[in-house]
Order: C-alpha cells, then structure tokens, then sequence
C-alpha cells in the first residue's frame, strides 16, 4: 500500500499535484493536509474530485484533514505549504518567512512519519530543502527538492518549439538553483540522440535570449495569471511516480551535497540523481563546460549564503 501526503494541499500546487496524483491511480492513500481555517475548502475540492474521478471510474481514496497524525505511515511526504514571492519580497525575505514553516512541519514528519520521503517544493526550494533535512534528521537520500526538473521541462520545451521538433526527442538539463542562478546544461543537451551544437550548424539559435526566457518562465506566467500550476503538479508527479514505481529514472533535484560534483558543499543544489523507491540511489557526476561550472559554482555560494543566514535565524529563534 502506498500512502503520500500532501502538505498544503488549500494550496495552488498543493491541490493540483493531489488530483494528478489521484488520476494517475498509483497511491492507494492521499492525505490532503492543511490548516484548520482551510479544510472547509479543501473538503469541497476532494468531492469536486470525486466526481471527476468517477467519469474514469478510479476509486483513489482522498482524505482531506487538518490533523498531522493522519500523516502516520507515509511513504512520501510533499511539502507545498508557504508563501510565494510577491514584487516587494527579496529571496531571503520569502526564506525567512517559509523557512520556519518548513522546519515546523519538517520536526512534525520526524516524529510521525520517520520512514518517509521527503519531496520540499515550498520556494526558495534549494535553501529549504536543507532545513528540511536538518529539521527532519532524515538520511540526505530522503530529502529531495523539486525545482530544476521543472526548469528542465521548460528548457525542453522551449527548444522543441524552436527547432519544432516532438518534444520526446530533446534530452536536456538545467541544474543549480532553482532561481536566477540556474544552470541550463546546453553542452550536453541532445536531439533525437545527435548533439545540439549541430543542429546550430544549420538552424541559428539566440542561446542568451532563451536561457533568459527560461530564467523568466516562472515570473511570466504568475504575471499573467497569478501563480503556476500545471507545469509544478506534472513535474512532482514524475518524481512521485519515479520512486513509487522504482523507475530509477535519471532526474535532476535539489539534494544536500557533499562534494560529489565539482566538489561542493554543505549546499542543496540541483544535480541529476537515479531516483527509486528509496529516495536518491546515487548522484550522478556530470562532466560540464568550463563557463557552466562556474556558473554552478555561482549558484553554490549564493545558494549558501542565504541558508547560513537562516541557519543563523533559526538557531537563533
Ligand atoms: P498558494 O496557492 O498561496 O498556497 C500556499 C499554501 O501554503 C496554502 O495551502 C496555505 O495554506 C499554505 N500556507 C501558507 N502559509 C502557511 C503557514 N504559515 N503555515 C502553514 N501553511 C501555510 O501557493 P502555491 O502556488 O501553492 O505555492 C506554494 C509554494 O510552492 C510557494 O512557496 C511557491 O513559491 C512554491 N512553488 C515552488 C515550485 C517549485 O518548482 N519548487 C513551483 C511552484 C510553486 P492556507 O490555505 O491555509 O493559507
């Protein structure tokens, strides 16, 4: 029996991953878990699912709650609860806000789901994914953050429209933060199994200008229509299915690093990992450019220095 729950699931993200979960019909127990004030809200959106699960006849079983103990016997808990950035904020101000959110409930799976996974999508995603992990005191291969596979689908995205080919075909990676200070793996990026440089020898392709759009994908969208919902529910449900399936697909998330690529440390980054059924099987080492190194490496200390002065806030606290 597999059990997931969903950690403010009142919430855009939150309630979009349970109905995508609930469709894909791989969970045999969803917890949708929220605020008190807020489950009023999120009774009405299980039986609005209800009714659309039926036209598919899937009988997932879905159980709205404000009680953390329903989270009991987890085998993946998704952390979605937290503010997103309005235009006012700065990156460290959203983390000081979310991060005691999440090392709240981070001490609240510890203590009753300590056989879980942990999948942190609550932004800064990188920074929070290891207060997660020190909060919760799990293994680091049980703490997992979602933010570049996201960028990864979008780069994907982007250049099969641009060479308008099936977006199956691209092979692509954006790794580092999730934030202006990604890393999008252009050297590596393959289509249909051929080198991307290629495919640049006969079609002109502005690098600068779609890495920009890629940076500004997640902004463009909120701008239009206030948050982003589809693009995050299908990414969290490929990593969902990845690990309840034991798929050890090669995906990139936010991990705790030690070293094992480019010799960074103490800083959650995104980096490819063969994901399974117990969490992260093994980071895999990636061979870069010299310019996308340094631009990891960026990403490191910026990534660092807002999760030392968390650190420092929540020790304090
Ligand atoms: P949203 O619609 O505003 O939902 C926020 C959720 O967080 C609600 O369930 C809300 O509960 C809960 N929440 C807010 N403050 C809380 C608190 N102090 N204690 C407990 N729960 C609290 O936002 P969203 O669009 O779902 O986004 C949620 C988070 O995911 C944001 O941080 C956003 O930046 C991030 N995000 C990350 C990615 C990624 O790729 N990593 C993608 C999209 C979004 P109530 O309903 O009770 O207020």
């Amino acid at each position: 029996m597999v059990k997931v729950t969903i950690i403010g699931a009142s919430g855009t993200v939150g309630k979009n991953v349970a109905f995508q979960l609930a469709k894909e019909n791989v969970i045999d127990e969803l917890i949708l878990l929220s605020r008190q004030k807020s489950h009023q809200k999120v009774c009405g959106e299980v039986t609005d699912m209800y009714d659309a699960l039926a036209a598919e006849n899937i009988d997932s079983k879905l159980i709205p709650t404000y009680n953390i103990e329903d989270m009991v016997g987890s085998d993946i808990v998704l952390i979605t609860a937290g503010v997103s950035r309005k235009n006012n904020m700065t990156r460290l101000d959203l983390a000081q806000i979310n991060s005691k959110i999440i090392k709240n409930y981070s001490q609240n799976i510890a203590e009753y789901a300590p056989n879980s996974i942990i999948l942190v999508v609550t932004n800064p995603v990188d920074v929070m994914t290891t207060i997660a992990l020190e909060y919760s005191g799990f293994d680091k291969t049980k703490v997992i953050g979602l933010g570049n596979h996201l960028d990864s689908l979008r780069l994907k995205n982007l250049l099969a429209k641009h060479f308008d080919i099936n977006s199956g075909e691209i092979h692509t990676r954006v790794i580092g933060e999730h934030g202006d200070h990604m890393v999008p793996l252009l050297s590596s990026t393959t289509i249909g199994g051929i080198p991307l440089k290629y495919f640049l020898k006969h079609q002109y392709l502005n690098i600068n200008q779609m890495v920009e759009k890629l940076k500004k994908a997640a902004e463009n969208i909120i701008s239009k229509k206030g948050a982003t919902e589809y693009g995050p529910s299908f990414a969290i449900g490929n990593l969902i299915s990845t690990i309840v399936n034991d798929s050890r697909k090669i995906l990139t998330v936010s991990t705790y690093l030690e070293g094992e690529i480019e010799g960074v440390c103490d800083v959650s980054l995104g980096v490819p990992v063969i994901l399974c059924k117990d969490g992260i099987k093994e980071i895999v080492p990636i061979s870069v450019e010299s310019h996308e190194k340094n631009e990891f490496f960026d990403a490191a200390k910026t990534v660092k220095e807002c999760t030392d002065k968390i650190r420092c806030m929540l020790n304090n606290s």
